[in-house]
């Protein structure tokens, strides 16, 4: 039931108003249903997911507080806490940006995105990481294309790839972002020679909270949320993001999303520059 009201079922059908608005509210109706049903699945699963980091903080703060003596485990013990409590917010960052994505609303005010500068800040963002294992990362292909929409979306989309690019590849490899026009779409492909996705496994990386292998990925402090954030975004923006993977090969993730039409493209002002 909504609050302090009728639930909207019952209000469609005892409504006298015209068929066509009481059928758009059954539907609106059952459109309600199904985002619930997503938001309970989603909160049931948060709950799940950050009981592990919270229960281990505890832990450890137990174990600081008993080796108050040995300054070498208090060392331990607390460099772990703050592993895990790094985790955690970023756990809780990515589910906020993630529930706010799941709304599936309408981008608020779509804006010309540049390719260029969004790939140029996610290989950017990955600089640390890349050296911690002396991987390269390069940016190739097609200067000056845009899309339209939100520059934040697009880019935390491609942070991501390129970020698991380099978490999933052996030291000393190479991660190359490239982007080209394909018709109407542009293509933002991140290629590495990492350690692959088994086949069987390829159609569930992008649901939320899912991890290959969360064991052995545990030291690359991921969350399983990534991929759902870039899914997502490729979605609110009318675009798709694919996967090419062979096991210990590498995978090629690519983000197709329309181009910026060109009615949109600014009018040439520097024309007036003397
Ligand atoms: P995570 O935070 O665990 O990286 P993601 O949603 O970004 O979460 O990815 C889900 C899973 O897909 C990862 O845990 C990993 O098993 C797999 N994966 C994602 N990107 C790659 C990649 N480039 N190479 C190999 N495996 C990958």
């Amino acid at each position: 039931p909504r609050p302090g009201g009728l639930p909207r079922h019952v209000v469609a059908r005892v409504a006298p108003l015209g068929s066509r608005l009481v059928l758009a509210l059954v539907e609106d109706r059952t459109r309600e249903r199904r985002v619930e049903e997503v938001r309970r699945d989603f909160v049931a699963n948060v709950s799940h997911e950050l009981k592990t980091p919270v229960g281990a903080v505890r832990i450890l703060a137990e174990a600081v507080q008993d080796a108050a003596d040995d300054p070498e485990a208090v060392h331990h013990f607390a460099s772990r806490m703050l592993t895990e409590s790094e985790r955690l917010a970023r756990l809780v960052g990515q589910i906020i940006e993630l529930s706010r994505l799941q709304g599936d609303e309408p981008l608020e005010h779509p804006t010309p995105v540049s390719i260029d500068e969004v790939v140029a800040a996610a290989v950017d963002g990955t600089q640390l990481a890349a050296a911690a294992k002396d991987i390269a990362v390069l940016a190739e292909g097609e200067a000056g294309l845009k899309v339209v929409g939100s520059e934040k979306q697009v880019g935390a989309a491609v942070a991501n790839l390129v970020a698991n690019a380099v978490a999933y590849s052996e030291p000393t490899s190479r991660v190359v972002v490239t982007r080209r026009r394909v018709g109407d779409d542009v293509e933002i492909s991140v290629i590495d020679r990492g350690i692959g996705i088994p086949e069987a496994e390829v159609e569930r990386i992008f649901e939320r909270f899912y991890r290959v292998d969360p064991a052995r990925h545990r030291s690359t402090g991921g969350t399983g949320l990534g991929l759902s954030i870039v899914k997502h975004v490729a979605a609110t923006h009318g675009g798709d993001v694919r996967v090419w993977s062979v096991e210990g090969q590498g995978s090629t993730f690519t983000l197709t999303l329309p181009v910026q039409p060109e009615r949109h493209t600014a009018p040439a002002q520097h024309s007036l520059a003397p």
